[in-house]
């Protein structure tokens, strides 16, 4: 097993990154006793899928190399409902499910869309672009408060403000991006993104706050409903 590294996705980790993992492959995930609705042997067959149009794509992508998709199931049983990517230490995208997150989805179309929706997130370099965006809005408010007459804690403090607002201005619009190309990759691999986008009518929508972590649900079933059209689906 390759050892994690967690790079920069605050946003994406904030309920994750505590504590060591306990992770298993996708490939290799049973799940007990446990009823679910999408059951293990269908699970490793959407990894197994999305993972090599998730590749494609990434390789169709110019200046992107690391396409090798690693897709991991993270077995603490009280860990909520949640997937996201991170990248390993060798740069690698890696996915990762918890149990919580496999047990809400409905049908086999969710989760390939949830998965397509990650690994979309790594396809259009969103970690590398987060980092860099809150590096220079860091490096803004650094100069705010130095003319301001900060010093020590007070400026490590606009610092990391800095950072943090660098984060947030992009959330929004990387969501909506993962989810365009996230609805190509689930339908590359042979899943329906109209079905799977359906998971959005059970998560608590954000709303239209300003530098509210996601965007709007509808906006979101908006721009997947668009695309799909583009590849010829219809409802
Ligand atoms: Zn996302």
């Amino acid at each position: 097993m390759r050892r994690l590294t967690f790079l920069v996705f605050p946003l994406m980790l904030a309920a994750c990154s505590a504590g060591a993992l306990r992770v298993q492959p996708a490939a290799e995930w049973s799940q007990g006793s446990e009823e679910f609705q999408v059951e293990a042997p269908a699970f490793q067959e959407i990894s197994r899928a999305i993972g090599k149009e998730a590749r494609a794509e990434c390789q169709r992508q110019a200046g992107v190399r690391n396409c090798d998709f690693t897709i991991l199931v993270d077995l603490n049983p009280r860990a909520p409902a949640n997937a996201f990517q991170t990248l390993d230490d060798e740069g690698q995208p890696v996915i990762i499910f918890t149990r919580a997150m496999i047990k809400s989805a409905q049908n086999a179309d969710e989760l390939a869309f949830v998965m397509g929706h990650e690994a979309a997130h790594h396809v259009l370099g969103h970690i590398a672009r987060q980092a860099e965006s809150a590096q220079e809005s860091a490096a803004i408010f650094n100069d705010l408060g130095k003319l301001n007459g900060e010093t020590g804690k007070e400026l490590e403090r606009s610092q990391k403000l800095g950072a943090e607002v660098g984060v947030q201005m992009n959330v929004k619009a990387f969501e909506l991006e993962a989810d365009q190309l996230g609805t190509i990759i689930t339908h590359n691999a042979g899943y329906d993104p109209l079905i799977g986008a359906k998971y959005f009518d059970r998560l608590p929508d954000p709303g239209d706050q300003f530098l509210g972590t996601h965007p709007p649900n509808a906006e979101r079933v908006d721009i997947v409903q668009k695309t799909a059209k583009q590849l010829g689906l219809t409802q």
